[in-house]
């Protein structure tokens, strides 16, 4: 393991000429603040020696080179909502955050881009350009606090990646400052680029380890002009998660989002925000959303799909064509994961991933994995993707020590279900330190290896997010 050196006083006075006495941080409250993300604190934390906040690609570059030169780490941090503990700073040394890099650099109306720092807000970006008739369709959920290079760190995604993919999709260009302090263009506002190989996507999910991105230049999609909603009952889980191939390969529509949700999921969700809606009489639900250019076809779209509901066991199907019903149902959706943590704190929030024909298998095998520990394992998620956020809770009178174990050996047998099934550990969270013991166990040898000589080759001193996806020894 690489010995790193502590942040000494001579290191803070360098770092303050860099970026200015403002954006350099010791006070121990900060730094308790930046030591954890949204992944449960008690298990994932790690004190940061001292938090920069740079306001500048150039000041970005001359942060990495001291760090080499004198050999501590470097974490970058977004808004720290990710859920894998990718933001960490796990051997203390520099937490680098970009809240002061938040500026919109340039809006091309004619070639559809945007282009912006990497600490700008993902909502805000979708704010500035609505005007327009234009939205970066590649946002995740969490779209009001993360930063876009926290969604490209992580290749984040959301709701809506079925039809319109996730963020990868949507980075024509970026400009990163390599681990050893150089400043790369890449890209531009270019929608198709084979000149060399793809630096983009080597960056692009890399979790903060490969690079730091500085800014990025964003390709942005015309806003549907039509769009509804289906909130779909069904009796029990595996119709609700039966229903989703069929929707794709019987009638062969693509909807925006095809959205799952487990009965204790939707009664966790309404209990925190005070909210009803009809889940006594289910099982699970579906929220499915589709979109396009016209009313007449998203409704024409929206009755097939309910009909093919109905015929294959729905309870009953809700249409929300309006802005304040669809906002209702969605809140739902998106207050999940928040639900299950103010009301079981210790949980672990899974994020696999299968091929969408194995879903229906994979509820089952939760189902029977659920029975063996007698754990509750509610299940929500991106169906239309193959992605559910499996989420083990502890049971109310279990000791925390015991939970851990339990929750270990539950994870460890989920994730041989998962990779049976041709799945991976994550869709969109990422490795971080939550699942790296795990992933190693579970990728192949030659790929681990591959990707170790790439960490190597680009990052010598192993300065830049040390410690996160795989270990290099
Ligand atoms: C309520 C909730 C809902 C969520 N919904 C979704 C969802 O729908 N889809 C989804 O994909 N995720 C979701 N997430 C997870 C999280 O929001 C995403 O992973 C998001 O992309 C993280 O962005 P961030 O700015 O908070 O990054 P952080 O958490 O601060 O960092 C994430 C990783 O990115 C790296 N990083 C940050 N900035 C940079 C940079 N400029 N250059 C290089 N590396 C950098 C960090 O080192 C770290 O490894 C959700 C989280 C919450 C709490």
């Amino acid at each position: 393991m690489t010995k790193f050196n502590p942040i000494t006083p001579e290191i803070v006075a360098e770092l303050t000429q860099i970026v200015g006495a403002a954006n350099v941080i010791l006070d121990a409250e900060k730094l308790e603040a930046y030591s954890h993300d949204e992944t449960p604190k008690d298990q994932f934390s790690g004190m940061p020696e001292v938090i920069v906040t740079p306001t500048s690609t150039l000041q970005v570059a001359e942060i990495m080179k001291l760090a080499n030169a004198r050999l501590v780490p470097v974490t970058p941090r977004g808004a720290g909502s990710g859920l894998s503990g990718g933001a960490i700073p796990l051997h203390g040394g520099i937490l680098m955050a970009f809240e002061k890099m938040n500026k919109v650099l340039d809006v091309d109306l004619q070639n559809m881009m945007i282009e912006v720092q990497a600490g700008i807000v993902t909502n805000e970006i979708n704010a500035i350009v609505e005007d327009d008739g234009l939205f970066f369709a590649g946002y995740p959920m969490s779209l009001e606090s993360c930063q876009i290079g926290g969604n490209i760190a992580e290749n984040a995604g959301g709701g809506k990646a079925i039809k319109y993919g996730v963020t990868d999709r949507y980075i024509t260009g970026m400009e990163v400052v390599t681990p050893l302090g150089d400043i790369l263009k890449i890209g531009g506002k270019i929608v198709k680029d084979v000149s060399g190989y793809d630096l983009k996507r080597l960056y692009i999910g890399s979790e903060g380890t490969l690079g730091i991105v500085t800014s990025a230049t964003i390709k942005l999609t015309p806003l549907p002009k039509a769009k509804t909603d289906l909130l779909v009952l069904f009796p029990d889980v595996q119709s609700a998660i039966e229903i989703v191939p069929m929707i794709l390969s019987k009638l062969g529509i693509v909807p925006t989002s095809i959205e799952f949700m487990d009965r204790l999921s939707v009664e966790t969700s309404c209990k925190y925000l005070n909210e009803h809606l009809d889940y006594e009489s289910c099982g699970s639900m579906l929220l499915i959303e589709v979109d396009g250019t016209t009313q007449e076809q998203v409704d024409s779209e929206a009755e097939m799909i309910g009909d093919l509901c109905v015929e294959n066991k729905a309870i009953e199907v809700y249409v929300a064509d309006n802005y304040t019903t669809q906002e209702r149902v969605w809140a739902v959706r998106r207050n999940i994961a928040e639900a299950f943590k103010v009301y079981s704190p210790h949980q672990s929030l899974e994020d696999i991933v299968v091929p969408i024909a194995q879903i229906p298998a994979l509820t089952e095998e939760i189902a029977k994995l659920s029975a063996e520990f007698s754990l509750s394992m509610p299940s929500y998620g991106h169906a239309g993707d193959g992605n559910l956020h499996t989420t083990l809770i502890k049971p109310p009178e279990m000791a925390l020590e015991a939970w851990y174990e339990l929750e270990d050996k539950v994870v460890k047998r989920l994730y041989q279900v998962v990779m049976a099934l041709g799945g991976k550990l994550s869709g969109e969270h990422g490795i971080g330190i939550k699942r790296k013991a795990y992933y190693q166990d579970v990728v192949a040898p030659e790929e681990l290896e591959l990707m170790r000589t790439l960490k190597k080759a680009l990052d010598p001193n192993n300065i830049l997010n040390p410690g996160k996806i795989f270990d290099l020894a």
